[in-house]
């Protein structure tokens, strides 16, 4: 098995080095690899500058075709770029749900004008998007969704709510599921609109997370009306378009590079730290439960490598976003409870104290990636969809 990059990736990735090297802001300005913060408006303004400034650089959603804005680039490009920007410890890009779930999307279902409306802006960041999927009665079983849209003239009118809306505080669009056609059997009377979010009728309520961090919100809505041209894809029929934008999302949520980073600060600090006057790494307890940690890192990755090259030859990629989701988000939330046992009573400190590891990031690491295996779809559904859509095993009770 060939493993190596063709030549022109390598120097790919070399200029991308170099550029990287150059232009990423400084540590502090952004916090880079760090989740971002909604609640300072200058670190959204710093963010949506560095967006700007790497879209400038052409790494912006390279993947994309060049008519919207991207480069046609190889899914092999797409990769590197990914994983460069993690190993730099680049900042998240702020719009991703953006870059990475409504604008592949539109590419698929949108109409032209819907691309040509849409598309630019999420590039530069000049709008930022949130995803209106979950309500309270409405999560791992998402096609009980009930907040209404009825038609009058050349609108929809929406009355409903949804929650758990990461990013609506700061977001300008939502792409949003709404019933449609409340008398058809749930998955069909499903409808997936764009609404913009400085509609009157739109209420958004942050809630802190257990993180501290305002991440995601309550969002109302009272008969808010939005043109019937931001209807993407079928009436009644955006079950469809909702799955296509689901499975974007899994494999955002997967990044073996970003595991793979998570793990060497692992080996790092047990290298560092000490346990009962001995080096944590020279501990067998803790040694073994970071070869095990290593080993889910290594054979994930050569998941991601199998994925990679069944995309390259142009074959299904199955369950396997799936995989990668429910894989990654649970490694990451070992590894983090693996430095936190490692840290002891040192674990629990917070950015700023004294002895503080990480500037504080372990736990708030711990208490992150917790919510990553539930966002996006828990483990358990994932779990429910590899048995049987990938193995054919029959459906629960
Ligand atoms: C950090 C974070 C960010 C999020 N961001 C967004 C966002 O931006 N937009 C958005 O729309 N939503 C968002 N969500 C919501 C997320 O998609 C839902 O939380 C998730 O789908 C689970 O739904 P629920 O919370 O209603 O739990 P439930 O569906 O009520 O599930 C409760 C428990 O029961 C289990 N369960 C449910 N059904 C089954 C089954 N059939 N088989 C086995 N187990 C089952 C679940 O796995 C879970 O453990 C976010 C969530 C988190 C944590």
């Amino acid at each position: 098995m060939d493993l190596s990059y063709a030549k022109e990736d390598e120097e790919f990735r070399r200029e991308l080095r170099a550029w990287l090297r150059k232009h990423l802001p400084k540590r502090g300005e952004l916090d880079g690899g760090e989740n971002l913060s909604y609640a300072d408006p200058r670190r959204v303004q710093a963010a949506k500058a560095w967006q700007r400034t790497l879209y400038k650089a052409g790494y912006v959603a390279i993947g994309w075709p060049k008519e919207y804005g991207g480069q046609g680039a190889s899914i092999v490009r797409q990769t590197i770029l990914n994983e460069e920007l993690v190993l730099h410890r680049a900042p998240t890009l702020i719009g991703m749900m953006g870059i990475q779930m409504v604008g592949p999307t539109l590419i698929t279902h949108g109409t032209e004008e819907q691309k040509k409306r849409f598309l630019p802006k999420i590039l530069t960041a000049d709008e930022i998007w949130c995803q209106g999927y979950s309500e309270p009665g409405a999560g791992s079983d998402l096609a009980s969704l009930k907040t209404r849209a009825e038609i009058d003239g050349d609108d929809f009118v929406i009355n409903g709510q949804k929650v758990w809306t990461s990013a609506a505080q700061i977001a300008d669009w939502m792409f949003c599921l709404v019933r449609t056609d409340p008398n058809a059997p749930k998955h069909k009377g499903i409808s997936y609109v764009l609404i913009d979010m400085k509609t009157p009728g739109i209420t958004v309520r942050p809630l802190v997370q257990m993180t501290g961090e305002p991440g995601f919100n309550e969002v109302f809505f009272n008969d808010v009306r939005v043109p019937r041209t931001n209807l993407v894809g079928k009436l009644n029929e955006g079950w469809l378009v909702a799955n296509s934008t689901l499975h974007h999302e899994r494999n955002m949520l997967a990044s073996t590079t970003r595991t793979q980073q998570l793990m060497n600060d692992l080996i790092e600090l047990a290298q560092r730290r000490t346990r009962n006057g001995v080096k944590a790494s020279r501990d067998p307890v803790v040694r073994q439960r970071l070869a095990d940690l290593q080993i889910r890192v290594e054979a994930m990755k050569y998941h991601s490598l199998k994925q990679l090259s069944d995309a390259i030859h142009g074959r299904s990629p199955g369950i396997g976003a799936s995989i990668n989701k429910l894989v990654t988000t649970e490694l990451n939330h070992d590894i983090c409870a693996a430095a936190l046992d490692i840290l002891g009573s040192f674990g629990p400190l917070a950015k700023n104290a004294p002895h503080v590891e990480r500037r504080g990031s372990w736990p708030k690491d711990h208490m992150f990636t917790l919510g990553m295996i539930i966002g996006g779809g828990t483990s358990q559904i994932q779990k429910n969809i590899i048995a049987e859509r990938g193995l054919g095993l029959p459906k629960g009770a």
